[in-house]
């Protein structure tokens, strides 16, 4: 970040608020706080040490002047929030109390309620803990439930046997095998298992019949989680069409179904990853930003156009006490959440970007409810198809 700097002019007059001299006060007003924010090497000049900075050649001045690369650290400080925050929790609830009225309806017609059915293979703790949630949700929902457990030690036959039982059984409207599955199992045991699935009951929208349906924009199963990014959108009145959306992210569960959903609204898309050039500047021109890479913070403030919105759809955890104090450096809340816990919840997104973003996805509470809560309903969907 450059800091312009009529301040280097105000400094030769000393530091401190006065009548015309201003300080980096973080309670200032942005706009103040940023183009005057002392200037570490000019104060290092003016013989009091503040941090680092380099002259370099500022052509918008009128001669060469001094601004800073690195603004001064606010550790323990509160970020000022300017980004709307997206309430994915609130938006979430609000679908399921929706699907209540189709799931009694679904209910009348075929004498049961929607029935979704999970197959989770192995031990990996996370998935135990998403399963267990989209289990109780289910359950909350009102639907029927089939929970198939199998041991990390379980084939890929076995795991496909299990899917066409539940291919086979009328009495299942949809069928999620939870990610990942053991390593064992084989680098391609995933899309084996995605082709397997009837494309009837694939409520994950990850079957190829189902990615294919959605490229053509034709009637099926979206993926949830790209799924519930446009809902928050549309639910928040967030304009979509003729927008310049960048996705950062192309994996077939997010990335490219997010790009599909957001060309289907109109937007313009760009689809960004790991060999795209100038990143930064690329994400610069988003209206929409939307960050599915899975590195915690790796979007910072210089990624995002003020007023952009940004959705965070990465859920990462940081465990190491240098990294949540470099990432939480302006969030106390978050850091004292760390050091009661050991570990703290962050996105793809840095959380300092609530500054300068239009709106934004916390992390939790954005994306992740959003996820579940479209799992419920393209389950009540899969059962409203049955038979018709
Ligand atoms: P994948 O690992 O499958 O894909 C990550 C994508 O990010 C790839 O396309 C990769 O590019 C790109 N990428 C990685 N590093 C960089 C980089 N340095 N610069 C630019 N692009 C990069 O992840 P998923 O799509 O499955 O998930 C992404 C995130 O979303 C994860 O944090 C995951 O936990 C979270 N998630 C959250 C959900 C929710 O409910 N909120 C649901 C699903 C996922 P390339 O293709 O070139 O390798």
């Amino acid at each position: 970040m450059l800091y312009p700097l009529s301040y280097g002019r105000s400094l030769k007059e000393g530091i401190g608020r006065g009548s015309r001299i201003r300080t980096c006060d973080p309670l200032l007003p942005k706009q103040m706080r940023y183009q005057t924010a002392p200037c570490p090497a000019r104060v290092r000049k003016a013989g009091i040490l503040f941090g680092r900075g380099r002259p370099v050649e500022n052509r918008a001045l009128s001669g060469p002047e001094t601004v800073c690369e690195n603004p001064p650290p606010r550790v323990g400080l509160r970020a000022p929030v300017t980004a709307k925050i997206l309430d994915g929790k609130a938006v979430a609830q609000q679908i399921r109390d929706e699907l209540k009225g189709r799931v009694a309806r679904v209910r009348e017609r075929l004498g049961r309620s929607p029935a979704l059915s999970i197959v989770l293979v192995g031990d990996d703790p996370a998935s135990a803990v998403y399963v267990r949630n989209k289990l109780k949700t289910a359950e909350e929902a009102g639907m029927g439930i089939a929970h198939e457990r199998l041991p990390a030690t379980a084939t890929l036959a076995a795991t496909l046997e299990v899917v066409r039982r539940f291919n086979q059984d009328p009495s299942i409207d949809g069928i999620l095998v939870q990610s990942p599955l053991p390593k064992a199992m084989g680098a391609d045991a995933e899309q084996q298992v995605f082709d397997t699935i009837d494309p009837g009951k694939d409520v994950d929208g990850f079957s190829p019949i189902s990615a294919g349906r959605l490229v053509q924009n034709r009637e099926g199963f979206a993926p949830c989680t790209p799924a519930g990014v446009i809902e928050l959108l549309v639910r928040s009145k967030i304009p979509i069409e003729g927008k310049h959306a960048v996705v950062i992210g192309r994996s077939d569960i997010v990335g490219k179904p997010m790009a599909s959903l957001l060309l289907h609204k109109n937007a313009t898309v760009t689809i960004c990853h790991s060999r795209t050039r100038d990143l930064p500047a690329m994400a610069r021109e988003a209206d929409i930003l939307v960050a599915a890479i899975g590195r915690p913070a790796f979007v910072t403030r210089d990624y995002v156009k003020p007023g952009a919105v940004v959705i965070d759809v990465g859920i990462n955890s940081v465990t190491s006490p240098e990294d949540a104090r470099r990432i939480f450096a302006s969030h106390p809340d978050r850091l004292e959440t760390f050091e009661r816990r050991g570990s703290v919840l962050v996105g793809d997104v840095h959380p300092d970007v609530v500054e300068v973003a239009g709106a934004l996805t916390p992390v939790p509470g954005g994306v992740g409810p959003l996820t579940i809560a479209m799992l419920m309903a393209n389950t009540v969907k899969a059962a409203e198809l049955r038979g018709r």
